[in-house]
């Protein structure tokens, strides 16, 4: 520490170990500092605007600037800034916001669990199946089904529920009592003439095989996302989830939804298990129940599940789980204020009014000569770059041109995050119409300047 970098980047660079992020190109290029926001639109320490096409990472729901939840958050801090939920402890926002919650979740929950982050959540689930199906006597039912592609989280076992590559390599993941069923990507993987409908049931039969490979009795949980959003958007096929769903009823298998990305309106229904018709008995939501003003998450349960879980707890003196700021105060207090403005200023229904600009003014680009798939459903979607359209053949690397795209739309005002050479897209629900257009414009000149560039230098 002799010579002390002294600009904001220099010291990004020299003290900050980034999440994902490819740590020696950081070394050489340093970071783009965002300083604030308004709306849709962000902005860099050079006054540069972008529009964030991804909702920041798939969270900031009613925009950036929200004066409503910045005042519920100060009020809160001035009335009680922290308090705890463990030992029968409890406060005003975490109480109302639970019974929220459960006014608006799909089928039948019963109670409501907080974490701080979906990777949190999603580990909490997996002690819950496991603590569960240990409160029933049943031992050996522990393995969790999760897909290839799916995508729930960092922590050991959430990224071990991860069906991605690069959340095991060298972390020496996945832990065992997990495994991972085909990913329902129609796009790639069905046979060529095969329906949507025939694809669904095979992934449901390869799912059930699965099943009965390794004895129904060993299989606690299936756990999905109801579009996988960072193993690159991918929507489900026709009927698949009314498939699923009946195969793990079947085999007395408890269905988790992962409404993370999906919950609170980004499919144009209130949660992604409407969309779809899912009855889950746990669901899990983060991101934009606090437009991320907050970190907060929830797992909600279904009274079966609390039923287990809370006669193990009584019979060992208690539910041994919690974290600190399990709950917060200022957390649960933004949501609440959050879920209100989505309710009052009726965000759902904008989402089902504005979707179709964003989804067919992306599929005008199918047409162009590196777009293999575009698909999405409301306010969430990918473009995926192919290097030959009929053969749907991927780069070779993957991600390079999906990288270079990622990268000259930025250039061009336009934040998005490249999944392989899948571009995705995800703005804040409030985005409008001429916002929309703006960012398909912009995206349209990053597409057409990627493809010249890989004309010039031969990668496509
Ligand atoms: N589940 C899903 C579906 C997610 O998209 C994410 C984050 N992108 C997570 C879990 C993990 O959430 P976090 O990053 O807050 O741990």
């Amino acid at each position: 520490m002799s010579t002390r970098p002294n600009s904001p980047a220099a010291k990004d660079i020299a003290y900050s170990l980034h999440p994902y992020t490819n740590a020696r190109r950081h070394e050489e290029t340093g970071p783009l500092i965002i300083e604030r926001g308004k709306g849709v639109h962000v902005y860099d320490d050079q006054g540069k605007d972008y529009i964030e096409g991804m909702g920041g990472l798939w969270c900031v729901a009613l925009g950036f600037g929200e004066e409503r939840l910045v005042k519920a958050a100060t009020e809160q801090m001035q009335r009680l800034p922290y308090y705890h939920s463990f030992a029968q402890k409890s406060h005003e926002p975490s109480i109302e916001l639970s019974e929220r919650l459960l006014d608006m979740a799909p089928g039948d929950m019963s109670k409501v669990f907080y974490a701080n982050s979906g990777s949190e959540a999603n580990d909490t689930v997996v002690k819950l199946v496991w603590y569960y199906n240990n409160a029933l006597g049943r031992p050996n039912k522990k393995k969790i089904i999760s897909r290839i592609k799916g995508y729930h989280g960092v922590t050991v076992a959430s990224a071990s529920l991860t069906g991605l590559p690069t959340n095991h390599r060298d972390f020496d993941l996945p832990i065992d009592r997990i495994l991972h069923t085909a990913c329902p990507h129609h796009y790639h993987n069905a046979f060529p003439g095969e329906s949507e409908e025939e694809f669904a049931s095979r992934m449901a039969g390869q799912l059930e095989e699965m099943i009965l490979r390794e004895g129904p009795d060993t299989i606690a949980a299936f756990i999905g996302e109801p579009v996988m959003g960072a193993g690159g958007v991918i929507v489900p096929p026709k009927t698949y989830w009314d498939k699923i769903q009946r195969v793990c009823r079947k085999y007395d298998i408890l269905l988790i939804a992962d409404e993370v990305i999906c919950g609170f309106g980004r499919t144009g229904e209130m949660f992604g298990s409407d969309t779809y018709a899912i009855e889950p008995d746990i669901m899990v939501v983060s991101k934009q129940i606090t437009s991320a003003y907050m970190p907060l998450s929830a797992v909600l349960i279904n009274d079966a599940v609390y039923q287990g879980v809370a006669d193990n707890s009584a019979k060992i003196s208690t539910f041994g789980h919690g974290f600190t700021a399990s709950g917060h105060p200022v957390a649960t207090a933004v949501a609440l204020e959050n879920l209100k403005i989505l309710e009052e200023r009726k965000i759902v229904d904008h989402v089902t009014k504005v979707a179709p600009r964003l989804q067919n003014g992306l599929r005008q680009f199918a047409d162009h000569p590196l777009v293999g798939e575009v698909r999405g459903v409301g306010l969430v979607a990918a473009v995926e770059l192919v290097a030959d359209k009929d053969k749907r053949s991927l780069f070779d690397p993957v991600g390079r041109v999906g990288f270079h795209l990622y990268d000259t739309a930025q250039k061009n005002g336009l934040i998005l995050r490249n999944v392989g050479d899948s571009l995705a897209f995800c703005p804040p629900l409030i985005i409008s119409e001429e916002e929309i257009d703006t960012l398909l414009e912009r995206f349209g000149q990053a597409l057409d300047e990627t493809y010249s560039w890989s004309t010039r230098t031969g990668v496509a």
